[in-house]
C-alpha cells in the first residue's frame, strides 16, 4: 500500500481488541502504527492539493457511513443538500453550516451520537467547560487510538519506536495522563502548583523518575518551568529526550529556559477533548501559538463571524471537520479558537498559529481590540516570568484593567510605577492598568481563568 491508502483506510486497519489499556507492548498496536507513522512523516511535506486527496478520501467515507447509519445526519446532509458520493466531497462540505457547542446543547447532544459503528462499548467524555458550556460526547476504544497515537509518534525525537512503547516511557507531572496514554505513562500527581517548592516532594518525584526512566516529561508549561529551575539548582541528570506541554499558553523564552535547562526537546501540542489531536509545534519555528495541523485527519478552515473565508495570513474563526470520528461526529464545527493559517520555514506547509479563545480580547473605548495572549506575553516579558507564580488580567471597566501578580519576590513601589505606565502604554493609553500585588490564596477561590472580560449589557 502507498503512503496515501495507508492513511485512508488506517481506522479500518485498527486490530479491534486495542483499548487505551492494552497498547504498551502489545505487537499488534506496534504492527499497526509504524506504517502510519511512517506515512505521516512522509505526507506532512506534501501540499495542500495531495493532501485534500487524503482528506477527500476520508470525508467522503464519513459522508457515507453516517447518512448510511444515522438518521440524524442523514437529515442533516438532507437539508443541506450535502450529496454523500458526490465527486467533490470537500465541495458538499462547504454546503453545511457552521456549527458549535450552543447547536450540539440545543440537539441535547444524545440525538447526535450515531450508532456505534464499530465493536466495543463507548467511552465518554466531557469537555473542561472554561468556556462555561460543558460539552459531553462518546467514542469508541479504537476512535481514541486512531484520532491520537499516530500524531504523538509522528514527532522524529520517536525514531525507535517499538523501543519507547515496550514500557511506560513518559511521565505526567502534575496531571494525570488522559486515557489515550495511561498505558504508556505514569503520572506523578501534585497538589497545587507551589508544591516543588518542597524539598521532600522533588526527592520523592526524583524516586519516581529513576524508577521508570521516562524519556519524555509531560506537564503544563508553568509546572515544567519550576521542575526545570529546580531539576538545575538540586544538580539532576537524566536521560531525557523531550518535554511535552499542552493546554497552556507558553512563550518562547519559556520554551527556550526549559530546553535548555533540561537540555530536551520541546514539543507543545494542541488538542480538544471533543476533536482528538489538532497539531504540533515545530523545532524550526519559535513564533508563539504556532503549529503544524494534522491535516491528515482534519480540514481547517480559518473564517469570519459569517462564515466567509478569510485571506490568508488573516485571523479569523477557527472551524474543524474530524474525519475519524463516527459516533460523535464534528462537521464544520467551531472549537470557539481563533487564529490564522500560515505557512512554515520548514517547507511544511498549512500550518497554524493560535491566536486564542474567542472572546479573549481586552475592548478598547477607540474600539480597537487586543489579544490578552499577546498581552500575557508582554507581562511576562516585562516583569520576567521567574517573578511570576500567577497572575490574573481582569478588565473592569472599558478604560481601566488590573493586572493580580503573585510575585516571586518583592518589587518595589517604582517598579511597579513603570510596569503600570509601561501596560498601560502597550494598551495606547486608551486603558489605565493597575498592578495588585496578591498571594496563592488569591487563585484558590475559583479564580483559575486568567483573563475575565469585561461584562457587557
Ligand atoms: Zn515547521
Amino acid at each position: 500500500m502507498n503512503n496515501q491508502d495507508v492513511l485512508i483506510s488506517m481506522d479500518d486497519a485498527l486490530p479491534p481488541t486495542l483499548n487505551s489499556f492494552n497498547l504498551a507492548g502489545n505487537e499488534s498496536f506496534l504492527n499497526w502504527l509504524l506504517p502510519i507513522v511512517e506515512s505521516l512523516r512522509e505526507t506532512e511535506y506534501w501540499n495542500k492539493d495531495h493532501i485534500a486527496k487524503i482528506q477527500s478520501a476520508r470525508l467522503e467515507k464519513l459522508f457515507l457511513q453516517l447518512s448510511g447509519n444515522s438518521s440524524f445526519w442523514d437529515n442533516h446532509f438532507r437539508q443541506h443538500d450535502v450529496k454523500p458520493n458526490a465527486s467533490s466531497p470537500i465541495d458538499e462540505l462547504k454546503k453545511l453550516p457552521i456549527i458549535n457547542r450552543d447547536w450540539f446543547l440545543a440537539k441535547k447532544n444524545t440525538f447526535v451520537i450515531s450508532p456505534n459503528i464499530r465493536e466495543g462499548s463507548l467511552r465518554y467524555f466531557s469537555t473542561s467547560g472554561t468556556t462555561g458550556k460543558v460539552l459531553a460526547g462518546a467514542f469508541t476504544h479504537g476512535e481514541i487510538i486512531v484520532s491520537y497515537l499516530p500524531y504523538f509518534f509522528r514527532h522524529r525525537v520517536f525514531n525507535s519506536i517499538g523501543e519507547f512503547i515496550s514500557r511506560k516511557f513518559f511521565l505526567g507531572i502534575g496531571r494525570v495522563l488522559t486515557e489515550q496514554y495511561s498505558s504508556l505513562g505514569d503520572s506523578f500527581i501534585l497538589d497545587h502548583f507551589a508544591s516543588l517548592e518542597k524539598k521532600e516532594i522533588r526527592n520523592e518525584l526524583y524516586k519516581k523518575i529513576k524508577s521508570i526512566s521516562p524519556a519524555m516529561l509531560w506537564a503544563y508549561p508553568t509546572t515544567l518551568l519550576e521542575f526545570a529551575t529546580y531539576y538545575r539548582d538540586d544538580n539532576i541528570q537524566l536521560p531525557l529526550l523531550a518535554v511535552r506541554t499542552g493546554g497552556e499558553y507558553v512563550t518562547k523564552s519559556q520554551k527556550d529556559f526549559i530546553k535548555v535547562a533540561l537540555g530536551t526537546e520541546y514539543i507543545d501540542h494542541y488538542s480538544a477533548r471533543e476533536i482528538g489531536s489538532i497539531g504540533t509545534s515545530c523545532d524550526k519555528n519559535p513564533t508563539e501559538g504556532f503549529y503544524h495541523i494534522d491535516r491528515e485527519r482534519l480540514i481547517v478552515e480559518v473564517l469570519d463571524d459569517d462564515g466567509g473565508e478569510v485571506p490568508g495570513n488573516t485571523e479569523g474563526n477557527i472551524i474543524i471537520t474530524v474525519l475519524d470520528r463516527t459516533t460523535f461526529p464534528l462537521i464544520r464545527y467551531a472549537l470557539g479558537d481563533r487564529g490564522k493559517i500560515v505557512s512554515c520555514v520548514c517547507g511544511r506547509t498549512d500550518a497554524l498559529i493560535f491566536a486564542g479563545r474567542v472572546g479573549e480580547y481586552i475592548l478598547l473605548p477607540s474600539g480597537k481590540r487586543f489579544s490578552v495572549l499577546q498581552f500575557r506575553t508582554i507581562i511576562a516579558n516585562l516583569v520576567s516570568f521567574r517573578n511570576i507564580r500567577n497572575f490574573r488580567i481582569v478588565q473592569e471597566s472599558l478604560d481601566t484593567l488590573s493586572v493580580s501578580i503573585f510575585f516571586n519576590y518583592e518589587p518595589s513601589s517604582n517598579q511597579i510605577d513603570l510596569f503600570e505606565k509601561i501596560l498601560s502604554k502597550t494598551l495606547y493609553d486608551e486603558i489605565k492598568v493597575s498592578i495588585k500585588k496578591v498571594d496563592a490564596g488569591f487563585f484558590k477561590a475559583g479564580k483559575s481563568k486568567v483573563f475575565e472580560n469585561l461584562k457587557r449589557g
